[in-house]
C-alpha cells in the first residue's frame, strides 16, 4: 500500500525544478516521463564508477528509468525516457529488499542513478532498507538538477552524492535540456548536498564513506563551458571533494526522430580539449580529481585514473 502523503507529491508534481504540477498518479504525465511508481531498469555490482565508489567488489547501482533533466544528447536515452521495455516497477519495500539484496552480494555502497524524480518513494524505501539492516553507504548520482525542498528529504539517508554539473552557460543549458536556469539550480543543489555530506571521507581501503564527487562531462566545442565549472567548482569546494572529468561523449546514431543534435554535437570530443582542461583542472590546484582514459567507450563502464 503506497504511503498517503507520498501519493499526494506525484499527484500535483512538484518535485523537481520543472515543477510541471503534473498528475502522475494518472501517468507519465511530466516531463520525466515518469508515474508515480519507481521503475527500475537495472540493478548490478557495477565496476566502472570511480575508484572509490566501485572499489574492488563493486557498487551497487540501480538505474531508475525517466529524468527531468532530458538532455538531447542523452548517453542513456532509452532509460531516461522509459522505453527499454525493461524497466519493472517497485514500491519502497521491494526497493529496500533490492538494496539489500545487492548489500548481500557484497556491494561497497548502493548507487541510487536518476532517482530525483522518485525522492519522496526513494526516501522511504532508505528508511526501510536501513532498519532491516542496510548499513553500507548510500550514494545518489544525479544530473545536478534538483530541487533543495526535496533534496532535504533525503537528508540523513543519503552518504554521498554524485551530481553533475554538465553546464555553465544558460544559452548552452536552454538549447540543451530547455533549463536556462540549470547553473544556478545546480549551484543550490551541490550546496545542499554537501551542507549535508561534507568534506569526503574515505576507509582504510580507499573507499568512500562520505562525501561529494561533481562529474562533469565534456562536450565537443565546449572548452570555454568547461573551464568555467572548474573555476566555480575549485572556488567552491576546492579540495574537499572530488571533481571527475569525463570524456566519453559519444553522439548517438539519430534513430529517434523527436531528438536532433546540434551540428557541434555531432562529433566526438577532441582529446586535446580533455588534455587541456585537465591541465586546467591541476593549474587550479586541484589534487583530488579523476581523469578518463583516452575514449573510454561505453559510459556504463568509464576507466578513471586518479
Ligand atoms: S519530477 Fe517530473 S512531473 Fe515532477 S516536476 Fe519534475 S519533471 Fe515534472
Amino acid at each position: 500500500m503506497r504511503d498517503g502523503i507520498i501519493i499526494r507529491k506525484y499527484e500535483n508534481c512538484i518535485i523537481c525544478p520543472r515543477r510541471c504540477g503534473a498528475d502522475r498518479t494518472k501517468g507519465p504525465n511530466g516531463a520525466c516521463h515518469a508515474g508515480s511508481e519507481p521503475v527500475v531498469n537495472l540493478a548490478m555490482l557495477h565496476h566502472g564508477e570511480e575508484p572509490p565508489i566501485s572499489g574492488t567488489k563493486g557498487s551497487g547501482t540501480v538505474f531508475f528509468e525517466g529524468c527531468p533533466l532530458g538532455c538531447i544528447f542523452c548517453q542513456n536515452y532509452d532509460i531516461s525516457r522509459g522505453i527499454t521495455g525493461a524497466g519493472k516497477t517497485y514500491d519502497e519495500d521491494a526497493l529496500a529488499a533490492l538494496y539489500l539484496d545487492l548489500q548481500e552480494k557484497g556491494a561497497h555502497n548502493i548507487n541510487l542513478v536518476t532517482a530525483g524524480h522518485f525522492i519522496p518513494s526513494v526516501a522511504k524505501s532508505l528508511r526501510a532498507a536501513k532498519e532491516n539492516g542496510l548499513t553500507i553507504p548510500v550514494a545518489y548520482n544525479s544530473g545536478g538538477y534538483e530541487s533543495i525542498e526535496s533534496l532535504k528529504l533525503l537528508d540523513g539517508l543519503i552518504d554521498i552524492y554524485m551530481p553533475d554539473m554538465k553546464f555553465f552557460s544558460s544559452s548552452l543549458s536552454t538549447e540543451l535540456c530547455r533549463a536556462p536556469d540549470y547553473f544556478k539550480i545546480c549551484c543550490d543543489a551541490l550546496n545542499e548536498m554537501y551542507r549535508q555530506t561534507g568534506p569526503f571521507v574515505l576507509d582504510e581501503d580507499g573507499i568512500m564513506q562520505k562525501g561529494m564527487i561533481v562529474r562533469h562531462l565534456m562536450l565537443p566545442g565546449q572548452l570555454f563551458d568547461t573551464k568555467k565549472v572548474i573555476d566555480y567548482l575549485t572556488k567552491t569546494f576546492g579540495n574537499n571533494i572530488y571533481i571527475s572529468l569525463m570524456n566519453q561523449y559519444t553522439p548517438f546514431d539519430y534513430k529517434y526522430k523527436d531528438m536532433k543534435l546540434p551540428a557541434f554535437l555531432q562529433r566526438k570530443l577532441p582529446q586535446g580539449h580533455y588534455d587541456t582542461a585537465a591541465d586546467y583542472l591541476i593549474l587550479q590546484g586541484q589534487t583530488n580529481a579523476f581523469i578518463q582514459d583516452d575514449a573510454s567507450g561505453d559510459e556504463l563502464l568509464p576507466d578513471f585514473n586518479s
